[in-house]
């Protein structure tokens, strides 16, 4: 698990309730099945991806407490659509999360699985926003081939640390403790591969049934647009070293880029 980031003066069990009433605040905004369709805002966008069935749409309204909220990616027309959530307070939202469908699901027609496979890779590579990601993994499985080509997808902007990296090996209510920590390790040893001094690559066990873990997470996407003042600095400092703007777009996206998993072969 990435180390949560906490304000100087606010005790552990505030900011867990902070985060979680921010994650509670998770709004529909609106929806996109091309990039061109996403709103122009400069606001941090957090993306939720995964396997098809590994537990995405259960996390995402359990850290929103709303039963329906991630499940109107479900309704017909909108399996293949990028939904938006907006997050932070009413009248000035402060981050979007944005829920990319799940990927590996076989009863996909091919073309339409090639169309999307092209706006998601272009989504994650390309998209300036684009802040921080959550992978969903089913615990019991840890990556499979298609969760590796995500991952050699995002890899680039993890490295240089333009997008930060949160693993959740979710339903590890299914798994006992030695399980859990076998899993945990695994999922590790190939997390390692892609850390850098610069990454912020997080992992933990995951269970929207009876919450293990949900304080985490939602302390770390806060985190994540949310920074402490110490750190806002350092960034600052950064840039002034470096003298280049953060704004940048996304290295790593040229052709060689690999494709985004759709599904099984
Ligand atoms: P998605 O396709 O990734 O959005 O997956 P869903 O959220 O729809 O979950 C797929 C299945 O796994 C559903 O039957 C859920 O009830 C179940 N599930 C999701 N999260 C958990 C969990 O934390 N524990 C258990 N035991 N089952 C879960």
């Amino acid at each position: 698990m990435s180390k949560p980031t906490r304000a100087a003066n606010t005790a552990p069990g505030d900011r867990t309730k902070t985060a979680l009433g921010w994650t509670h605040g998770a709004r529909f905004l609106t929806t996109a099945s091309r990039l061109d369709q996403l709103p122009g805002s400069e606001l941090p966008e957090i993306a939720f991806v995964g396997r098809s069935n590994a537990g995405k749409s259960t996390a995402i309204n359990q850290l929103a407490q709303q039963k329906r909220l991630a499940f109107a990616s479900r309704t017909p027309g909108r399996t293949q659509h990028i939904n938006l959530f907006e997050l932070g307070p009413k009248d000035a939202a402060d981050t979007l999360f944005a829920d990319l469908p799940g990927y590996g699901y076989a009863a996909v027609e091919r073309s339409a699985k090639l169309r999307w496979q092209q706006v998601m890779s272009d989504y994650l590579q390309l998209r300036r926003p684009l802040h921080g990601v959550v992978l969903m993994v089913d615990s019991r499985l840890g990556f499979t081939d298609l969760d590796r080509r995500l991952l050699a997808l995002i890899e680039p902007r993890v490295a240089n640390g333009e997008v930060r990296l949160l693993v959740l090996l979710t339903k590890a209510d299914k798994l006992n403790r030695n399980e859990g920590q076998k899993s945990l390790m695994a999922a590790q040893a190939v997390l390692a591969e892609m850390s850098t001094e610069n990454s912020d690559v997080g992992i933990t066990l995951f269970s929207a049934l009876n919450k293990q873990g949900l304080g985490d997470v939602a302390e770390t996407l806060y985190g994540w647009t949310h920074p402490e003042p110490a750190e806002l600095q350092a960034s600052a400092d950064e840039g002034a070293d470096e003298g280049a703007d953060v704004d940048t777009e996304a290295p790593g996206a040229s052709e060689a880029s690999p494709a985004a998993p759709t599904a099984e072969s």
